[in-house]
């Protein structure tokens, strides 16, 4: 069998049986009826055609083969670091932890928000502070975040923004990136020069330890910010905290960085989560997602995203951040590294790091090689006036790689992966023999306060009770193992276990993002022909795949069109049109690309109203900067009038922005490049199969035309005038092995066949509801395009049962429930995609008509409104077998509806989830176990 026969679940009889149902005697019939002649592409795709997955697999071993893996001693926020064997095969290798959804139905999730709330523990304890969010997408973007928080909770208000000059490079990148559109300015202090604070600021970032490793004492800087009514951030290094004050207890106001060294895998610079914690009293302005306790219907205590059903941060133009798609699959890795080590676990690897580096420190100086600074952790930068390049060489020869700071400064950064051999060798390129190690001079910034108190990272010492947790706590969840997530707009689609496995190969897996050139060619090969091969299905001229989720690729785009506009001297170019009903991140990330969003109405069809974007036109004429629209439509249309949308916002100088989410709807039949879009980002997390993780990693290329092309974003080490939007080059490169494998085995056909199947699928589920729930919109011919909505609030008029009461009884059927209440509230969002077949289409369809029978009953009046087995989902186990029942319908419905396979059943591990209680009491770290008692 091909691979496209695996990954497309209905075979040609189950697709006929589907046309037969839909009325169409093929599925190129179907297609012309559906796609529109006007962004109608009809050549085959010029892509390699398909490779079977041993061919494939044998083909990305090659490219492996041309990444070296050798000792990374770089530093700069990237470590090397052991992934703890049951955590790589249990978490990382496991369906059941990266095939999950984003946790917006928290009584399916209770496993994955468990091991985030696990994450925000060890993050406020490391750090000193209250809250932690779950998760950031790196380090850079996580101060990026800091920063704009502080700009707006500072009491100072100012347009300065004071930087620690020994801060990351790429970090220092990225503020740079996000700080001009927002018309901040960047001011660099030189702290081991005493440069003073600007007069005026709003905010201070501080690194600790130093990009040069330089561990500082911080309070009287501090203290001058807090006096200036400034917000302090500190950058912190997690692992370097088990033995240093924390940033809270030197009086910062907000901690940020990445998790990385938690036994997450380097990949070449991503996927790792960044975190962003936060004093007592700005617990409220975090952006990201936040994982807090709540109590279920029978008061038992659950989890749940607090403060947010669907991110707060990211409405519309009063968006405070754009992140949508984090890191969850890697903080989930991070905090079981945490779980599994303990706190002195991570103390010994974290004393074994800091005496490495203290042998190379003192071998330095015995030798006649000053160092740079005495207090340091695991960094050691040394003065070697001339040599620095050939000591560099000297260590790559022996396959240690060190950081050429300058030509005269080389710095060695240790890591828990740091042997004795390595040490040698890295004197030996010093020319230096082994000494006595330094005397330490970080002593008076010890670390005096205990750390992960909580039981959880006290318990899982042993293997068999580690792999026991993470089995106890992926037993709680739902994900793409047991069924269908038929989730409208996020494509939760097969992730193929070919696709998977070169992610954890040690030639992609342990490259760290600034290696020399020399070792990552299989990378760099792997990402042109990707890029190479997304050009050619978009239709654009050049693509980047930096951006690590969807929404940094809008903001990559849109800055994009800024830098477009800014070139031509048109300055005055800053409004975005958005339709209304557009994903909360495309305004969100125009207002982070320094622009004004003005919505754009929908007519009753769901399309753009194309009346009311001539009169936003009109009104915007020589301001207009760009359009962002979602391609097919946020309601699951191919609207006819794009091609003209794209010529009225040309004519009057913007630039086209199609949100490539959907495009799941085009490959192979439509390329945005070609019908008159400027820019788009897409989803490889979507699209192209990379699994969601539970809500990440993504990637989020940024596609251009020719014209846009000098804009994207460049290497944020060696940025110059380029912006970066992530801190590596290509972003979370570790996990591109998936998409490449996934065009690499589908070939143009097979990539045309699978949209094909997914329009089709969604014309069937359409169809076979429609009679039972109205389906909101649909385009030419009735048909919609791979999505479909359908319409409670008909129903919610005449029964009080809600789109809620629906989702939650899907539970007890065996289904996640579809997007809830977007783009419309009170509907539900059906995706089946192609790669569910007909049995489990059917058994969805079955289920959801089976539920409309339930909600005539309730309006019959046979139960009453608030109870009933809607009112009540889900059910657990304990409820449906508890002595008592006082329920007006059987134990055997609430627990086994029709069709439900009583072998098979999955069990909610709570009740419903009563949201506002949390919220109203918001607490987001580890409860004492006693909570747990009955
Ligand atoms: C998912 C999605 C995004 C955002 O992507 P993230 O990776 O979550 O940042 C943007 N637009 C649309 C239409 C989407 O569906």
């Amino acid at each position: 069998m091909t691979f496209a026969s695996r990954h497309i679940g209905p075979d040609p009889d189950e697709q006929a049986h589907m046309l037969k149902a839909i009325g169409f005697p093929s599925l190129d019939a179907l297609m012309d009826a559906a796609v529109p002649e006007v962004i109608r592409w009809t050549e085959a795709l010029d892509l390699p055609a398909a490779a079977s997955e041993e061919e494939t697999i044998a083909e990305l071993r090659e490219i492996a083969a041309r990444n070296v893996v050798a000792t990374p001693m770089i530093g700069l926020g990237y470590h090397g670091t052991h992934t703890p064997a049951v955590i790589k095969r249990n978490v990382l290798e496991n369906p059941s932890w990266y095939t999950a959804y984003t946790p917006y139905q928290p009584e399916i999730s209770q496993g994955r928000l468990e091991a985030l709330l696990n994450f925000q523990t060890m993050v406020t304890d490391l750090t000193g502070l209250t809250t932690a969010n779950a998760s950031m997408l790196d380090e850079g973007t996580a101060v990026a975040e800091a920063m704009t928080l502080a700009r707006r909770s500072a009491k100072a208000k100012s347009e300065v923004y004071a930087v620690d000059s020994d801060t990351l490079p790429q970090t220092l990148s990225i503020l740079r990136t996000r700080a001009e559109p927002l018309g901040i300015r960047i001011v660099l202090v030189d702290l081991d020069a005493g440069e003073p604070l600007p007069a005026e600021f709003f905010g201070l970032h501080l690194q600790y330890p130093g990009a040069s490793g330089a561990v500082r004492d911080h309070a009287s800087y501090i203290a001058a910010a807090h006096e200036a009514g400034a917000l302090v951030t500190v950058a912190a290094d997690l692992l370097a905290l088990t033995l240093l004050r924390a940033p809270g207890e030197i009086g910062a106001d907000i901690a940020a960085g990445t998790t990385q060294r938690f036994g997450v895998p380097l990949g070449f610079g991503g996927p790792h989560a960044g975190y962003l914690a936060v004093r007592a009293g700005l617990e409220r302005s975090l952006p990201g997602r936040l994982v807090g306790v709540s109590k279920d219907a029978d008061g038992a205590p659950a989890y749940r995203l607090a403060l947010q059903t669907r991110e707060q941060h990211i409405r519309r133009e009063k968006a405070t951040s754009n992140i949508c798609t984090a890191q969850v699959l890697l903080a989930v890795m991070a905090s079981m590294y945490a779980v599994y080590h303990g706190p002195d676990g991570l103390r010994r690897i974290a004393e074994r790091t800091h005496e490495h580096a203290l042998t190379i420190a003192g071998s330095l100086t015995a030798g006649g090689i000053s160092v740079l600074h005495d207090a340091f952790f695991d960094t050691v930068t040394a003065v070697v006036p001339g040599r620095a390049a050939d000591i560099v060489a000297a260590a790559a020869s022996h396959g240690v790689d060190l950081r050429l700071v300058d030509a005269d400064r080389v710095s060695v950064a240790t890591d828990e992966t740091t042997t004795a051999a390595h040490v040698e060798t890295v004197l030996a390129a010093f020319g230096v023999p082994v000494a006595a190690a330094a005397a330490c001079g970080a002593q008076p910034l010890g670390r005096t306060t205990d750390f992960l108190t909580h039981p959880v990272f006290r318990t899982h010492r042993s293997e068999t009770s580690m792999l026991r947790y993470l089995r106890k706590l992926s037993d709680r969840d739902y994900a793409l193992d047991r069924g269908m997530i038929p989730l409208g707009s996020c494509t939760m689609k097969l992730n193929a276990t070919t696709e998977m496995e070169a992610v954890t190969w040690p030639e992609f897996a342990d490259i760290h993002p600034y290696a020399p050139a020399a070792r990552t060619q299989g990378y760099e090969h792997l990402v042109s022909q990707l890029e190479a091969w997304l050009a050619e299905i978009t239709g654009y001229d050049a693509v980047s795949v930096q951006p690590n989720a969807g929404s940094q690729g809008e903001l990559a785009g849109l800055l994009a069109i800024r830098g477009y506009h800014r070139s031509r001297g048109d300055l005055e170019r800053n409004v975005c049109l958005i339709p209304s009903s557009a994903h909360g991140t495309n305004a969100a990330s125009a207002v982070m690309a320094g622009m004004r969003v003005v919505v754009v109405a929908c007519d009753a069809d769901g399309n753009v109203d194309m009346t009311d974007l001539s009169a936003k036109i009109a009104a915007h004429r020589d301001a207009l900067a760009a359009i962002m629209v979602t391609y097919p439509s946020t309601h699951g249309v191919y609207e006819t009038s794009i091609s003209d949308l794209c010529a009225a916002v040309h004519e009057a100088g913007g630039q086209v922005y199609v949100d490539g989410a959907n495009l799941n709807a085009l490959v192979g039949y439509a390329k945005p490049g070609k019908f008159g879009a400027d820019v788009s980002h897409l989803n490889l997390h979507k699209t192209f199969c990379i699994p969601h993780g539970g809500g990440g990693p993504g990637v989020g290329p940024v596609a251009v035309r020719a014209h846009l092309a000098d804009f994207l974003p460049g290497d944020p080490v060696l940025a110059g005038e380029h912006h970066a939007v992530s801190a590596a080059a290509h972003g979370s490169a570790g996990i591109l092995p998936i998409s490449w494998a996934y065009l690499r085995m589908m070939g143009p056909d097979g990539l045309a066949a699978a949209t094909g199947a997914a329009v089709l699928t969604a014309n069937y589920v359409a169809s076979r509801l429609r009679d039972h729930y109205p389906v909101l919109y649909a385009g030419a011919g009735g048909l919609v395009a791979h999505e479909c909505i359908l319409d409670l609030r008909p129903i919610t008029k005449a029964t009080g049962v809600s789109v809620d009461d629906v989702a939650k009884r899907l539970i007890d059927y065996g289904f996640h429930a579809p997007t809830m209440s977007f783009p419309v509230a009170g509907t539900l969002m059906v995706e089946p995609t192609e790669s569910e077949d007909l049995t489990e289409l059917d058994r969805f369809c079955d289920a959801m008509i089976a539920i409309k029978e339930e909600i005539d009953q309730v309006a019959a009046g046979e139960w009453p409104a608030g109870d009933n087995p809607l009112a009540n989902a889900p059910h657990t186990a304990a409820a449906v077998t508890a002595d008592e029942w006082n329920h007006p319908y059987p134990r055997s419905i609430a627990g086994f509806p029709k069709g439900v396979d009583r072998t098979a059943k999955y069990w909610p591990p709570v009740r419903r989830i009563d949201g506002a209680y949390g919220d109203r009491n918001l607490v987001c770290s580890c409860p004492a176990p006693e909570a747990f008692e009955d």
